[in-house]
């Protein structure tokens, strides 16, 4: 179990969040289908920190921006998104 701090509510248990995507995945929606699945599924998969997009949502509804440790689970920054 993860303790987020929400910028706006303060730490809360991960079960009130929901989590969306890594941002590196997130693809332009003009992008060619086949470029876009693409670049989807080759994306690196190294160590070190990702940064997610999360949602409070049983709590302010806020977006999130999260940047946290791909092997530790290390919650370094939450700002809003
Ligand atoms: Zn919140």
């Amino acid at each position: 179990m993860l303790l987020i701090p929400c910028p706006h509510c303060g730490p809360r248990n991960q079960e009130e969040f929901a989590y969306e995507r890594t941002l590196d995945s997130v693809v332009r929606l003009d992008d060619a289908p086949d470029v876009a699945l693409s670049a989807l599924y080759t994306r690196a998969n190294l160590r070190g920190d990702d940064h997610e997009i999360w949602t409070h949502a049983q709590g302010c509804g806020q977006w999130l921006r999260l940047t946290r440790h791909r092997m530790t689970h290390a919650i370094h920054s939450v700002e809003p998104l």
